[in-house]
């Protein structure tokens, strides 16, 4: 069996030239957010006093495949370093989700403890605990050393990047998978062409790769501009993922929206051929087309209202910095970094970013403007006239809780249009 991929499915490097699905040159710039930093790379009291590394950030989009991408490429190695303040503790809210997603899946598939399902990005396992409390055989495969908790906890976990050779590994030792699950990795990795490969060889015949990543027409009908980061490669469309899987031995054999990380989709690609194809696969794709998601007058709509929403965002900041009153950010979720430093919003105009207390960000630096980050405590003893919703594709949530814990300060939404909330009509 050969296990060869399309040389461009292994993205180098620095900067990209051609799409990095097709490998088509129609590419067009939606939006240039300039040289930013890496979003995850916080300064601390040390390191703010060094020179700090920036990186060329615009959206792109190809006019081929629909998929919208970086056209720059920051090393795998600078970017998950190993101060990356990934989060160990998965929320309940996320575990009960994955629950759920174990509990479709073996239904789906009527999954019994003959099949094996290997999760890659397993994290501390849960997706898979929920197969393995089924009776089914997990194996998850897991970078970080996160691994060692999952494997503590019962779930067999190998701490290793995912790519052919570890796949062949895990086959020779474990047998064929019947599914291979990945949820939130697929817009981040530089080896594509490994990793699907790595799939397929572990794959069983009419095995399943499911994979679950955020979706660019919520990006788009959302004004979702904050979620382009180095960290995101690619945002996919369902034709970008059906133009992606031509390219080797599977068929796209159905698709579920959902509302994770701002709007995400799970795509069903099964090993082999002239699979039979669920209808949602073809209504998705008319309603793509319906949308305008090949059309690049679609872009320039969705960079016209990000530009709009920068505009009154700043307006109002500096007319309100004016009138000697204060306002301050709350919680500092990776799009926060794009956002502020694509306006230009420094500590001058946003004195601080409040954080929950037991956030790993705390006492740190927001990269690029150097934003303090802060325990969100100060909100309440301090409350501004304006609390800004950096997390805003959260804000009411987050509104009612600071509400609920005495903030009486109003509230500004950044996206996708810009927006005053009265603390009383929270
Ligand atoms: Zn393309």
């Amino acid at each position: 069996m050969s296990l060869s991929y399309p040389k461009h499915h292994l993205i180098k490097s620095g900067p990209i030239y051609s799409c990095q699905v097709c490998n088509s040159k129609k590419l067009h710039t939606v939006l240039d957010l300039g040289h930013q930093p890496l979003c995850d790379t916080l300064l601390s009291k040390e390191t703010i006093n060094e020179p700090e590394k920036t990186y060329p950030l615009r959206m792109i989009w190809c006019e081929n495949c629909t998929c919208v991408q970086l056209d720059y490429c920051v090393d795998g190695s600078e970017v998950y370093h190993p101060d990356y303040p990934y989060r160990s503790g998965i929320t309940k809210e996320l575990a009960e989700y994955q629950k759920k997603i174990s509990n479709s899946l073996i239904e789906r598939y009527n999954l019994t403890s003959k099949d094996l399902v290997i999760d890659v990005g397993s994290n501390d396992g849960t997706l898979l605990s929920g197969f393995k409390e089924a009776g089914i055989k997990v194996v998850g495969v897991e970078p970080t050393n996160i691994a060692k908790i999952a494997n503590a906890n019962g779930i067999l976990t190998i701490q290793s990047f995912f790519d052919i050779k570890t796949a062949s590994k895990i086959k020779e030792k474990y047998g064929p998978a019947s599914l291979v699950i990945t949820t939130n990795t697929f817009a981040h990795m530089q080896t594509l062409g490994e990793f699907i490969m790595g799939a397929y060889s572990l794959l069983s015949k009419d095995g399943v790769f499911i994979n679950e990543t955020h979706y660019l027409l919520d990006v788009i009908a959302g004004g979702q501009f904050d979620t382009i980061y180095h960290e995101h490669l690619r945002t996919y469309s369902l034709k970008a993922y059906i133009k992606l899987f031509e390219q080797y031995d599977f068929t796209i054999t159905d698709v579920e929206r959902g509302d994770r990380y701002g709007g995400n989709i799970r795509v069903y690609a099964t090993k082999g051929k002239g699979k039979k194809v669920n209808p949602s696969v073809k209504r998705l794709l008319q309603y793509e087309k319906k949308f305008g998601l090949g059309k690049l007058s679609t872009f320039q709509k969705f960079a016209d209202r990000v530009k709009k929403a920068r505009l009154e965002f700043m307006d109002f900041l500096i007319k309100t910095k004016k009138t000697g009153k204060l306002v301050v950010g709350n919680s500092c979720p990776a799009r926060a970094s794009t956002l502020l430093n694509y306006y230009g919003v420094d500590s001058e105009l946003l004195p601080y970013i409040a954080e929950q207390s037991t956030s790993l960000k705390l006492n740190k630096f927001l990269p690029g403007k150097h934003i303090p980050i802060i325990n969100n405590q100060r909100l309440i003893d301090e409350q501004p006239n304006f609390v800004v919703i950096l997390a805003w594709h959260y804000a009411k949530p987050i509104m009612e809780q600071l509400k609920k814990r005495g903030l009486k300060s109003d509230f500004v939404i950044p996206l996708p249009d810009f927006q005053i909330v009265k603390n009383s009509k929270v």
